[in-house]
């Protein structure tokens, strides 16, 4: 069994949550002081989601990068294999703020967003 010390990000309070279990399964959660925080522990410990953001090359640009971000967060145990394919990606115009570049990235139901331009 794992067990994984959790700052609440949700409120000021930063209330400090202990989760017990394994991958799938949670045994015990203390140190929550409402549900909100309770719903943020059981998804750290089993699914954590991080927002990505990045830099890109971009092709015919007035610079050569720009900035994109995924339009929800992903797995944090997929950013890496996200971070290969953004390391190989080249945008081409139009550079419009919020333009999909790469739809729904690795499966995760995240596109992939222009946040410059
Ligand atoms: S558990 Fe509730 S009170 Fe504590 S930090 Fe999280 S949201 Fe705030």
């Amino acid at each position: 069994m794992d067990e994984k010390k959790i700052t609440c990000i949700v409120c000021p309070s930063s209330c400090q949550i202990t989760v017990k279990g394994t991958s799938d399964h949670i045994e015990s959660i203390t140190g929550y002081e409402c549900k909100r925080g309770l719903e943020y522990a059981t998804a750290e410990f089993l699914n954590p989601q991080r927002q990505l953001t990045a830099i890109v090359k971009a092709k015919d640009y007035k610079t050569p990068t720009v900035s994109v971000r995924t339009s929800k967060p992903i797995p944090k145990d997929m950013q890496m294999e996200v971070m290969k394919i953004l390391k190989e990606t080249v945008v081409e115009p139009p550079f419009n703020v919020g333009r999909v570049v790469i739809e729904n990235i690795l499966d995760t139901g995240s596109d992939i967003i222009l946040t410059n331009n």
